[in-house]
């Protein structure tokens, strides 16, 4: 293998932005810019005839040619097809993230030559139908996946290189407990971690998926538009393109309010215009629910981990939403302490993802790592049993959540009937009893029972549920060490042959052996 193969690559894939960092020849992580010369890339997505365009462009194109933008897919991770038909088509979620890897992988490529192998984060509270699927985001993108780790852990990662935690020579630093909190473009985390002697061990994570950036963005074109309606009797969301570029105009006005009392923002739609004035104050007046939200989450993930703000020695501000000055205040307010600002919320988590991949490079070449990582499952993992009195369907939970990682976890089921030739085994994620209201993971079918099995044999069927957060399952007739076939089959999951097509479509790269 070449040197150049062996880079340590990391990628953010944010709602929003993402960010693709690699390990310099001293193993420090250095953000790679696009071809644009930009660091972050928008997570934008422009079809236009026969091609995509990615990043800033399909930004622009918002104003003008809404109808062919994609945006905040990764909200969508985990549904079959994203809401809108673009060009005709209607892609899978995963589809439209391989094109944004394949943007920074190709960029990077011509700054540090070629390379395969990754590592993808995800927001510690992602399930796992999204891990899975953001997997097979960077198979399609034509990379290899050696990993993908959580948000906040990478983060906190990021800042133990920085605190120099993870020099060689280092004891790595007494233990020190953080609370990474972290808000993006779309999805908000908040994990409490135990940093110090080379490792990061996670003790409670929560958060929401549909919680970011772009909601306060919303909230501020919702603002304008009532003003519209109040004025003119009109609604500009009704234009796409009027929407797009009214969304543009509000973005940077709340990038304006980070920075300054005031910002004003000007809409025009069928020949009428109004320019509104919004102070920082009536900003958090019309946001306050959200930050509300975050607040509340950030109280119960520090109960989760059995702590209170006393124990917290630093309180991590990771994400480009983290600059509105509410959110610092907010947090200050709380916890009795000056959040840390010391790393760069936008660049952190890509520097800690090529960090862990260069921990995973050396651990395959045989070398002792760096810094260990222990994460937690942000979802309570079960399968749908009768429940005994009700005979309704229940939620029968085998790895609670918060549980350290990684971590093996049985149940036994028994045959119905004489003879029977499969088992099948509904898997479910969520905190509800009732199954209907958990993330439906996939049905597991246990195939190939020994012949002329008796009823009620009992069947082990173990759940291994690894560091990523990723499941495998494994089955066996209970008293023999026979390992039995089976398959999860999840439902909005692309089959391999799937994969490999779209792989083909988007990096013109054929299958390659280490598929997800
Ligand atoms: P990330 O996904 O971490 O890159 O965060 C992107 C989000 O951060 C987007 O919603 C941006 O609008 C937001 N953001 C970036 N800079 C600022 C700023 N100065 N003030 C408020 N929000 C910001």
């Amino acid at each position: 293998m070449t040197k150049t193969s062996q880079r340590a690559v990391g990628v953010d894939l944010g709602t929003t932005f993402s960010v693709i960092a690699y390990l310099d020849d001293l193993g420090r992580p250095q953000t790679l810019a696009n071809a644009e010369g930009d660091k972050l890339t928008p997570s934008v997505l422009l079809f236009e005839d026969t091609s995509v365009v990615v990043g800033k462009e399909a930004v622009k194109a918002m104003a003008t040619e809404m109808v062919h933008v994609a945006e905040c897919a990764k909200r969508e991770l985990g549904l079959r097809v994203y809401h809108k038909v673009l060009g005709g088509h209607q892609y899978p979620p995963e589809a439209l993230q391989a094109w944004v890897l394949n943007k920074l992988r190709r960029d990077a490529q011509q700054q540090i030559g070629p390379f395969e192998k990754v590592v993808i984060t995800v927001p510690a509270y992602f399930d796992e139908v999204r891990r899975k699927a953001t997997q097979d985001a960077g198979y399609i993108a034509g990379f290899d996946v050696m990993d993908i780790i959580n948000e906040p852990t990478a983060a906190a990662v990021a800042f133990g290189f920085q605190q120099g935690f993870l020099s060689p020579d280092s004891d790595g630093g007494e233990r020190r407990r953080i609370l990474v909190y972290d808000l993006g473009g779309g999805t908000f985390d908040v994990t409490v971690m135990e940093v110090g002697g080379h490792e990061f061990r996670a003790l409670a994570t929560d958060g929401d998926v549909q919680l970011g950036g772009r909601d306060w963005d919303q909230r501020l074109v919702d603002y304008v538009c009532e003003e519209f309606i109040r004025q003119f009797g009109l609604d500009p969301r009704e234009d796409p393109n009027t929407q797009g570029r009214l969304w543009r105009e509000c973005e940077d006005a709340k990038r304006t309010l980070s920075a300054r009392q005031r910002a004003s923002i000007a809409c025009d739609y069928q020949g009428h215009a109004v320019r509104v004035e919004v102070t920082r104050e009536l900003f958090l007046d019309i946001t306050r629910d959200l930050l509300d939200r975050t607040a509340f989450t950030t109280r119960q993930t520090l109960q989760a981990a059995g702590l209170e703000w006393k124990d917290i020695d630093r309180v991590l501000l990771v994400g480009g939403s983290t600059r509105m000055p509410a959110v610092s205040d907010m947090l200050q307010e709380m916890s009795g302490m000056v959040p840390d600002r010391s790393i760069s919320p936008d660049e952190a988590v890509a520097s800690g993802a090529a960090l862990h991949a260069g921990l995973l490079l050396s651990r395959f070449a045989g070398q002792s790592p760096a810094f260990n990582i222990r994460n937690v499952n942000s979802h309570s993992l079960g399968v749908v049993a009768t429940d005994a009195k009700t005979r309704r369907p229940r939620n029968a939970i085998l790895i609670p959540r918060n549980t350290p990682l990684p971590v093996t976890a049985k149940r036994v089921f028994k045959t119905q009937k004489h003879g029977q030739k499969s088992i099948l085994v509904q898997i479910v994620e969520g905190e509800s009893a009732s199954p209907d209201d958990c993330s439906q993971l996939g049905k597991c079918t246990v195939r190939d029972l020994p012949p002329d099995l008796p009823a009620q044999t009992p069947i082990e069927v173990r759940f291994h549920y690894k560091e990523n957060g990723r499941l495998t399952v494994m089955v066996n007739v209970q008293g023999t060490d026979k390992e039995l076939r089976h398959e999860i089959t999840r439902e909005n999951s692309l089959s391999q042959d799937q994969l490999d097509t779209w792989r083909h479509y988007i990096s013109g790269l054929p299958p390659a052996a280490s598929a997800p």
